[in-house]
Protein backbone atom coordinates (compact mmCIF):
# COMPACT_ATOMS: atom_id res chain seq x y z
CA UNK A 1 0.00 0.00 0.00
CA UNK A 2 1.39 3.46 -1.09
CA UNK A 3 0.48 5.82 1.93
CA UNK A 4 -0.24 9.52 0.77
CA UNK A 5 1.32 11.88 2.75
CA UNK A 6 0.15 15.14 3.12
CA UNK A 7 3.07 17.91 4.47
CA UNK A 8 2.02 21.38 5.07
CA UNK A 9 5.36 23.39 3.98
CA UNK A 10 4.22 26.55 5.88
CA UNK A 11 4.48 24.73 9.68
CA UNK A 12 8.19 26.42 9.61
CA UNK A 13 6.18 30.19 9.76
CA UNK A 14 5.30 28.82 13.40
CA UNK A 15 8.83 29.54 15.23
CA UNK A 16 7.70 29.34 18.81
CA UNK A 17 10.65 30.96 20.18
CA UNK A 18 10.00 29.04 23.48
CA UNK A 19 7.44 28.96 26.36
CA UNK A 20 6.67 30.67 29.35
CA UNK A 21 6.31 27.91 32.05
CA UNK A 22 5.87 28.65 35.47
CA UNK A 23 7.02 31.97 34.76
CA UNK A 24 10.19 31.36 32.96
CA UNK A 25 10.71 31.43 29.62
CA UNK A 26 12.22 27.87 28.42
CA UNK A 27 13.71 26.84 24.78
CA UNK A 28 10.67 24.26 24.36
CA UNK A 29 10.65 22.02 22.20
CA UNK A 30 7.61 22.24 19.72
CA UNK A 31 10.31 23.08 17.07
CA UNK A 32 10.55 23.99 13.42
CA UNK A 33 13.18 21.12 13.54
CA UNK A 34 10.70 18.76 14.28
CA UNK A 35 8.37 19.32 10.84
CA UNK A 36 11.92 19.30 9.03
CA UNK A 37 13.32 15.93 10.48
CA UNK A 38 9.75 14.04 9.86
CA UNK A 39 9.94 15.21 5.91
CA UNK A 40 13.65 14.13 5.68
CA UNK A 41 12.40 10.54 7.38
CA UNK A 42 10.00 10.02 5.05
CA UNK A 43 11.56 11.20 2.30
CA UNK A 44 14.86 9.27 2.31
CA UNK A 45 12.16 5.81 3.33
CA UNK A 46 10.31 6.69 -0.29
CA UNK A 47 7.10 8.45 0.38
CA UNK A 48 6.10 11.01 -1.58
CA UNK A 49 4.91 14.60 0.23
CA UNK A 50 1.37 16.17 -1.26
CA UNK A 51 0.42 19.72 -0.08
CA UNK A 52 -2.64 20.13 1.72
CA UNK A 53 -5.49 21.30 -0.10
CA UNK A 54 -6.39 25.38 0.66
CA UNK A 55 -8.76 25.78 3.32
CA UNK A 56 -11.76 28.72 4.26
CA UNK A 57 -11.94 29.03 8.12
CA UNK A 58 -15.34 28.64 7.74
CA UNK A 59 -13.87 24.52 7.44
CA UNK A 60 -12.10 24.98 11.06
CA UNK A 61 -15.51 25.84 12.59
CA UNK A 62 -16.59 22.24 12.73
CA UNK A 63 -15.03 21.41 15.48
CA UNK A 64 -14.00 25.32 17.08
CA UNK A 65 -16.27 28.04 18.13
CA UNK A 66 -15.81 30.82 15.54
CA UNK A 67 -14.42 33.46 18.51
CA UNK A 68 -11.27 31.39 19.18
CA UNK A 69 -10.62 31.00 15.26
CA UNK A 70 -11.22 34.89 14.92
CA UNK A 71 -8.73 35.01 18.01
CA UNK A 72 -6.32 32.99 16.16
CA UNK A 73 -6.17 34.84 13.12
CA UNK A 74 -5.99 38.41 14.96
CA UNK A 75 -4.23 37.90 18.11
CA UNK A 76 -0.58 38.84 16.79
CA UNK A 77 -1.44 41.56 15.31
CA UNK A 78 -3.61 43.10 17.80
CA UNK A 79 -0.65 42.42 20.18
CA UNK A 80 1.55 44.78 18.15
CA UNK A 81 -1.41 47.04 17.69
CA UNK A 82 -1.68 46.89 21.50
CA UNK A 83 2.25 48.31 22.32
CA UNK A 84 3.08 45.30 24.39
CA UNK A 85 6.03 44.92 22.25
CA UNK A 86 7.29 48.29 23.48
CA UNK A 87 5.96 48.31 26.88
CA UNK A 88 6.87 45.99 28.47
CA UNK A 89 8.41 44.47 25.84
CA UNK A 90 6.51 41.02 25.15
CA UNK A 91 6.22 40.57 21.27
CA UNK A 92 4.43 37.55 21.39
CA UNK A 93 0.54 36.88 22.73
CA UNK A 94 0.68 35.22 26.16
CA UNK A 95 -1.84 35.80 28.76
CA UNK A 96 -1.91 36.98 32.51
CA UNK A 97 -5.23 36.46 33.59
CA UNK A 98 -7.22 33.94 33.53
CA UNK A 99 -11.39 33.91 33.88
CA UNK A 100 -12.19 31.23 36.04
CA UNK A 101 -15.60 30.40 36.62
CA UNK A 102 -15.17 31.32 40.47
CA UNK A 103 -14.29 34.53 39.77
CA UNK A 104 -17.89 35.61 38.15
CA UNK A 105 -20.01 33.12 40.31
CA UNK A 106 -20.42 30.98 37.46
CA UNK A 107 -21.51 33.17 34.62
CA UNK A 108 -20.03 34.22 31.35
CA UNK A 109 -17.29 36.64 32.02
CA UNK A 110 -17.78 39.69 30.29
CA UNK A 111 -15.28 40.02 27.03
CA UNK A 112 -12.64 42.29 27.68
CA UNK A 113 -11.15 45.10 26.01
CA UNK A 114 -7.31 44.47 26.26
CA UNK A 115 -6.12 42.04 24.14
CA UNK A 116 -3.87 41.06 26.76
CA UNK A 117 -6.92 40.03 29.22
CA UNK A 118 -8.86 38.42 26.25
CA UNK A 119 -6.09 36.00 25.50
CA UNK A 120 -6.46 34.54 28.86
CA UNK A 121 -10.30 34.03 27.45
CA UNK A 122 -9.11 31.64 24.76
CA UNK A 123 -5.94 30.06 26.47
CA UNK A 124 -5.33 27.41 28.67
CA UNK A 125 -1.54 27.91 29.72
CA UNK A 126 1.18 30.19 29.47
CA UNK A 127 3.10 28.28 27.57
CA UNK A 128 1.66 27.91 23.87
CA UNK A 129 2.75 31.38 22.57
CA UNK A 130 1.45 33.20 19.65
CA UNK A 131 4.10 34.49 17.38
CA UNK A 132 4.45 36.35 13.81
CA UNK A 133 3.54 33.23 11.95
CA UNK A 134 1.90 31.19 13.99
CA UNK A 135 -1.70 31.37 12.48
CA UNK A 136 -0.59 30.73 9.49
CA UNK A 137 1.44 27.41 10.23
CA UNK A 138 -1.76 26.43 12.68
CA UNK A 139 -4.28 26.85 9.55
CA UNK A 140 -2.38 25.10 7.03
CA UNK A 141 -1.32 22.16 9.30
CA UNK A 142 -5.60 21.56 9.30
CA UNK A 143 -5.24 21.96 6.19
CA UNK A 144 -3.39 19.19 6.03
CA UNK A 145 -5.25 16.86 7.80
CA UNK A 146 -8.63 17.87 6.41
CA UNK A 147 -7.14 17.22 2.98
CA UNK A 148 -5.35 13.97 4.09
CA UNK A 149 -9.63 12.59 5.48
CA UNK A 150 -10.92 14.10 1.87
CA UNK A 151 -8.47 11.16 0.39
CA UNK A 152 -9.79 8.69 2.96
CA UNK A 153 -13.47 9.93 2.42
CA UNK A 154 -12.34 9.80 -0.90
CA UNK A 155 -11.28 6.05 -1.17
CA UNK A 156 -7.63 5.50 0.03
CA UNK A 157 -7.26 3.14 1.98
CA UNK A 158 -4.75 5.21 4.88
CA UNK A 159 -3.33 8.95 4.38
CA UNK A 160 -0.76 10.32 6.78
CA UNK A 161 -0.91 14.22 7.64
CA UNK A 162 2.68 15.24 9.05
CA UNK A 163 1.93 18.24 10.88
CA UNK A 164 3.29 20.49 13.49
CA UNK A 165 1.55 22.11 15.40
CA UNK A 166 0.16 19.51 16.60
CA UNK A 167 -3.66 19.78 17.45
CA UNK A 168 -4.98 16.98 20.40
CA UNK A 169 -5.19 19.75 23.54
CA UNK A 170 -6.89 22.00 21.46
CA UNK A 171 -10.43 22.16 22.39
CA UNK A 172 -13.84 23.81 20.93
CA UNK A 173 -12.69 26.92 22.66
CA UNK A 174 -9.78 27.09 23.68
CA UNK A 175 -5.71 26.48 22.89
CA UNK A 176 -2.79 24.90 24.67
CA UNK A 177 -0.29 22.70 25.05
CA UNK A 178 1.40 23.72 22.04
CA UNK A 179 -1.46 22.99 19.91
CA UNK A 180 -3.73 25.94 18.23
CA UNK A 181 -6.36 24.17 15.86
CA UNK A 182 -7.76 20.39 16.35
CA UNK A 183 -5.95 18.79 13.15
CA UNK A 184 -6.91 15.21 14.56
CA UNK A 185 -10.70 16.07 15.42
CA UNK A 186 -11.23 18.07 12.32
CA UNK A 187 -10.57 14.98 10.22
CA UNK A 188 -12.59 12.74 12.62
CA UNK A 189 -15.53 15.08 12.01
CA UNK A 190 -14.61 15.18 7.95
CA UNK A 191 -15.08 11.08 7.93
CA UNK A 192 -18.31 11.46 10.22
CA UNK A 193 -19.94 13.92 7.56
CA UNK A 194 -18.84 11.61 4.75
CA UNK A 195 -20.68 8.76 6.56
CA UNK A 196 -17.85 7.57 7.78
CA UNK A 197 -19.24 7.03 11.16
CA UNK A 198 -18.43 5.73 14.18
CA UNK A 199 -15.52 6.91 14.17
CA UNK A 200 -12.64 5.91 16.46
CA UNK A 201 -10.07 8.73 17.45
CA UNK A 202 -7.22 6.14 18.61
CA UNK A 203 -4.65 8.82 20.75
CA UNK A 204 -1.00 7.02 20.97
CA UNK A 205 0.57 10.74 22.30
CA UNK A 206 2.43 10.64 24.98
CA UNK A 207 0.07 12.93 26.54
CA UNK A 208 -3.65 12.79 27.56
CA UNK A 209 -5.20 14.65 24.02
CA UNK A 210 -7.88 16.74 26.35
CA UNK A 211 -8.75 19.25 23.15
CA UNK A 212 -10.19 16.07 21.10
CA UNK A 213 -12.31 14.69 24.52
CA UNK A 214 -13.90 17.77 25.08
CA UNK A 215 -14.91 18.14 21.57
CA UNK A 216 -16.72 14.96 21.12
CA UNK A 217 -17.24 13.94 24.91
CA UNK A 218 -20.92 14.18 24.16
CA UNK A 219 -21.37 13.30 20.60
CA UNK A 220 -22.14 9.84 19.37
CA UNK A 221 -20.58 9.72 16.25
CA UNK A 222 -16.86 10.17 17.28
CA UNK A 223 -15.42 7.96 19.99
CA UNK A 224 -11.80 8.64 21.70
CA UNK A 225 -9.49 6.25 22.95
CA UNK A 226 -5.95 7.58 24.64
CA UNK A 227 -3.20 5.71 26.16
CA UNK A 228 -1.32 8.12 28.26
CA UNK A 229 1.05 9.29 31.15
CA UNK A 230 -1.15 9.22 33.95
CA UNK A 231 -2.04 13.09 34.82
CA UNK A 232 -2.09 11.71 38.66
CA UNK A 233 1.27 11.48 38.56
CA UNK A 234 1.99 15.08 37.95
CA UNK A 235 1.71 15.59 34.15
CA UNK A 236 -0.21 17.54 31.69
CA UNK A 237 -3.07 18.09 31.20
CA UNK A 238 -3.13 17.64 34.93
CA UNK A 239 -7.07 18.20 35.16
CA UNK A 240 -7.78 15.53 32.83
CA UNK A 241 -7.24 12.46 31.30
CA UNK A 242 -8.85 9.79 34.03
CA UNK A 243 -9.75 6.48 33.45
CA UNK A 244 -13.66 7.90 35.06
CA UNK A 245 -13.86 10.48 32.43
CA UNK A 246 -15.90 7.78 30.29
CA UNK A 247 -18.57 10.20 28.16
CA UNK A 248 -21.94 11.63 28.76
CA UNK A 249 -25.15 12.34 27.30
CA UNK A 250 -25.05 10.98 23.70
CA UNK A 251 -21.07 10.10 24.43
CA UNK A 252 -22.03 7.95 27.33
CA UNK A 253 -19.58 5.39 27.44
CA UNK A 254 -17.36 6.33 24.12
CA UNK A 255 -14.48 7.58 26.12
CA UNK A 256 -11.62 5.63 27.47
CA UNK A 257 -8.77 7.03 28.90
CA UNK A 258 -6.29 4.59 30.09
CA UNK A 259 -3.60 6.16 32.32
CA UNK A 260 -0.17 4.56 32.60
CA UNK A 261 2.59 5.21 35.43
CA UNK A 262 6.25 6.74 34.58
CA UNK A 263 8.03 4.80 33.55
CA UNK A 264 5.64 1.91 31.78
CA UNK A 265 7.67 0.44 28.87
CA UNK A 266 6.53 -1.92 25.38
CA UNK A 267 4.48 -4.65 27.34
CA UNK A 268 1.96 -2.51 29.84
CA UNK A 269 2.02 0.56 26.78
CA UNK A 270 0.61 -2.26 24.26
CA UNK A 271 -2.02 -3.74 26.59
CA UNK A 272 -3.25 -0.56 26.91
CA UNK A 273 -3.36 -0.37 22.67
CA UNK A 274 -4.70 -3.47 22.46
CA UNK A 275 -7.49 -2.23 24.97
CA UNK A 276 -8.05 0.85 22.28
CA UNK A 277 -8.03 -1.53 19.50
CA UNK A 278 -10.55 -3.38 21.19
CA UNK A 279 -12.98 -0.13 21.88
CA UNK A 280 -12.85 0.78 18.09
CA UNK A 281 -14.07 -2.24 17.30
CA UNK A 282 -17.85 -1.49 16.12
CA UNK A 283 -16.62 1.45 14.52
CA UNK A 284 -16.30 2.25 10.65
CA UNK A 285 -13.09 4.70 10.17
CA UNK A 286 -10.38 5.39 12.25
CA UNK A 287 -8.04 8.25 12.55
CA UNK A 288 -4.78 7.83 14.70
CA UNK A 289 -3.01 10.17 16.75
CA UNK A 290 -0.05 9.55 16.53
CA UNK A 291 2.35 11.12 19.25
CA UNK A 292 5.78 9.83 19.47
CA UNK A 293 6.76 11.21 22.33
CA UNK A 294 5.99 7.96 24.94
CA UNK A 295 9.43 7.01 23.33
CA UNK A 296 12.07 6.13 25.81
CA UNK A 297 14.47 9.24 25.47
CA UNK A 298 11.67 11.69 25.05
CA UNK A 299 12.26 15.14 27.10
CA UNK A 300 8.70 15.38 27.24
CA UNK A 301 7.56 12.10 28.74
CA UNK A 302 8.78 9.47 31.50
CA UNK A 303 6.95 6.79 29.19
CA UNK A 304 9.45 3.94 27.91
CA UNK A 305 8.13 2.73 24.41
CA UNK A 306 10.71 1.80 22.07
CA UNK A 307 10.84 1.70 18.67
CA UNK A 308 9.13 -2.02 17.85
CA UNK A 309 6.87 -0.49 20.22
CA UNK A 310 5.74 1.90 17.97
CA UNK A 311 5.88 -0.87 15.04
CA UNK A 312 3.74 -2.74 16.77
CA UNK A 313 1.43 -0.76 17.55
CA UNK A 314 1.63 0.18 13.69
CA UNK A 315 0.61 -3.57 13.08
CA UNK A 316 -2.09 -3.36 15.78
CA UNK A 317 -4.32 -0.51 14.23
CA UNK A 318 -3.53 -1.57 10.54
CA UNK A 319 -4.72 -4.91 11.45
CA UNK A 320 -8.32 -3.16 12.07
CA UNK A 321 -8.58 -2.89 8.31
CA UNK A 322 -10.93 0.54 8.34
CA UNK A 323 -10.33 3.88 6.70
CA UNK A 324 -7.24 5.54 8.30
CA UNK A 325 -6.57 9.03 9.03
CA UNK A 326 -3.55 8.90 10.70
CA UNK A 327 -2.32 12.84 12.05
CA UNK A 328 0.78 13.62 13.67
CA UNK A 329 0.68 14.97 17.22
CA UNK A 330 3.95 15.01 19.84
CA UNK A 331 7.67 13.62 19.81
CA UNK A 332 10.81 15.77 21.26
CA UNK A 333 13.81 13.72 20.47
CA UNK A 334 15.03 15.30 17.32
CA UNK A 335 17.53 12.39 16.99
CA UNK A 336 14.46 9.83 17.00
CA UNK A 337 11.25 11.40 15.61
CA UNK A 338 11.59 10.75 12.11
CA UNK A 339 13.00 6.94 12.83
CA UNK A 340 9.61 6.65 14.99
CA UNK A 341 7.29 7.77 12.54
CA UNK A 342 8.60 5.45 9.83
CA UNK A 343 8.57 2.53 12.23
CA UNK A 344 5.02 3.20 12.89
CA UNK A 345 3.76 3.69 9.18
CA UNK A 346 5.93 0.74 8.31
CA UNK A 347 3.95 -1.38 10.56
CA UNK A 348 0.79 -0.24 10.09
CA UNK A 349 1.41 -0.35 6.10
CA UNK A 350 2.38 -4.43 6.17
CA UNK A 351 -0.74 -5.16 8.80
CA UNK A 352 -2.98 -3.31 5.86
CA UNK A 353 -1.73 -4.34 2.67
ZN1 LIG B 1 2.56 14.74 23.96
Amino acid sequence: MALPVVFPEKHHLHVPDGEIWVGVRIEGTELPARGDVIADALTRTGYRLQPPQPIDDSALHAVHAPELVDFLRTAWKRWQQSGYPKDPGQGQVVPYAFPLTAITSGRQPRRPVSIGALTGMFAMDTMTLISEGTWEAARDAAAAALTAAGLVAGGERAAYAAVRPPGHHAGSSFYGGACYMNNAALAADRLRTAGMSPVAVIDLDAHHGNGTQEIFYATDGVRYGSVHIDPAAGYFPHWLGFADETGEGAGSGANLNLPLAPGSGDEIWLEAVRQLVDFSSGSRSLVVSLGVDAWMTDPESPLQVSVDGYRTAGIMLGKRELPTVIVQEGGYDLTMLGELVVAFLAGFQMAAS
